[in-house]
């Protein structure tokens, strides 16, 4: 009796993929188990097995490798030596495992439809992209395959390999599914996509401090690695995620921008519309602030008047599917790189928060423009909004900080002690909450 009830041949790279006999299941498992001079003893079998299956059912064929599967689960690999001259070629160990690493959204596309097509899931995709709903756009570019294959050669060890793509072994081997460490020279491992921030736990570590550590906080943490409990352990691999949920968005200090956004359902609390003149007179929606904010407006406003200063409320409050509709329709009109850059995303507007509104005056039309921050109007608002307890979220010279460009118009309520030591300090909000929250935790 053959040990295989058939096999597939992979032209590319000549490799045989065969099919152990299902009632070898025990043999098989006992070579993914057993120690490693048992594994030896199976592995002459199995190469024995290979030989046989090869001289009478494909004598004339050049081959490769082989890999051994039982069903869909993979065995062992083997590599015939010299007979496969990719091994010659430095370079070749590491290439991307599918030609299209990155797949463009076209229109009815869902994250489902796409998990499908690319053979993977819903979950992997959002942890690909760091994801935190299920909101895709058209032209959005997502990441279709995060991980790399390396070509295991001669000597190499989970180790070494393991030292070459600063990972651990333990990482290579919950990627890859290895219960023991025995690799062969030809099989394909997978590796970690090297833009993905890792972190190799160690003794004494919790998330709480490895959050500390990364600026991050548990729950993305704990999301993007798909831990259930807070248990880690030394050497386990954990990803680092770049972008974070608000814990806090009730607070007066909520920082929203493009790496830390609002839920989807975050709608503020206790929203009215600040008694101010608009530069509309019918409700909407963009008329609402929190309370607190639209009394320190209004007074803020009525200071103004009292100056003979002009100014006017024309964008306050944006809900969650406002942003969205937005944006969707600024990348169907601009693209998705563009829209990206003077627009923001969903859950990244500070708008969402029911703290700022973007204000404006006759001396611009009534618009947004950078030319508002030179009128006497803007400059009498960058002077007087901290006394109220708001800052000019969005300074000259701090793009590189807040992400954003110059925006002289929009207004962030943030509480009058922080913003007289903001606007004291010239300092973007970003500053501002990094030094207090060091300050903090003294
Ligand atoms: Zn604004």
């Amino acid at each position: 009796m053959s040990m295989f009830i058939g096999h597939k041949l992979i032209q590319e790279d000549s490799t045989l993929v065969l099919y152990l006999e299902p009632q070898l299941t025990e043999f098989a498992l006992d070579f993914l188990r057993k120690n490693e001079s048992e594994k030896n003893k199976k592995r002459t079998s199995l190469e024995n097995g290979i030989y046989e299956y090869i001289s009478k059912n494909l004598p004339d064929l050049k081959i490769g490798a082989a890999k051994v599967m039982l069903g869909s689960m993979l065995v062992a690999s083997f590599s015939f030596g010299q007979a496969m001259p990719s091994y010659a070629q430095a370079d070749m160990n590491l290439h991307q495992s599918q030609m299209n690493t990155s797949y463009s959204v076209k229109s009815g596309d869902t994250l489902y439809s796409i998990s499908q097509k690319f053979d993977t899931t819903v979950s992997h995709l959002k942890k690909l992209n760091h994801l935190y709903s299920d909101m895709i756009y058209v032209g959005q570019s997502l990441k279709v395959v995060s991980d790399q294959l390396y070509n295991v050669k001669y000597g190499d060890t989970l180790y070494t390999i393991s030292k070459k793509f600063g990972t651990s072994i333990s990482h290579l081997k919950q990627l890859n599914n290895l219960s023991g460490n025995m690799i062969y020279a030809g099989q394909q491992l997978k590796v970690i996509d090297p833009h993905q921030k890792i972190y190799v736990v160690k003794y004494g570590d919790t998330l709480y401090k490895i959050a500390f550590m990364y600026d991050t906080q548990i729950l993305p943490l704990k999301t993007i690695n798909f831990l259930v409990g807070d248990m880690i352990y030394a050497g386990q691999t954990l990803y680092i995620p770049d972008h974070y949920m608000v814990s806090d968005p009730k607070s007066f200090l909520v920082l929203v921008n493009k790496k830390y956004s609002l839920s989807s359902n975050y709608v503020p609390p206790n929203m009215v519309v600040p008694n101010i003149p608009f530069t509309f007179n019918e409700y909407h929606q963009k008329k609402l602030l929190r309370k607190e904010a639209a009394s320190a407006l209004e007074r803020l406003f009525n200071k103004a008047d009292q100056e003979d200063i002009k100014l006017f409320g024309l964008s306050g409050y944006r809900s969650y599917e406002r942003q969205d509709a937005i944006f969707t329709s600024n990348v169907q009109k601009k693209g998705l790189k563009a829209a990206n850059q003077f627009s923001a995303k969903p859950g990244e507007s500070e708008h969402q928060t029911g703290l700022a509104i973007d204000v404006t005056s006759p001396s611009v039309n009534y618009g947004l423009s950078q030319a508002f921050g030179d009128t006497k109007e803007g400059k009498w608002l960058k002077e007087n909004a901290p006394n109220f307890g708001f800052i000019i979220r969005y300074q000259k010279g701090k793009e590189s900080i807040t992400g954003y460009q110059y925006e002289p118009w929009h207004i962030r309520y943030v509480g009058i002690e922080a913003s007289k030591e903001i606007a004291q300090r010239n300092i973007a909000l970003e500053e501002y909450i990094s030094n207090f929250f060091s300050f903090q935790a003294l």
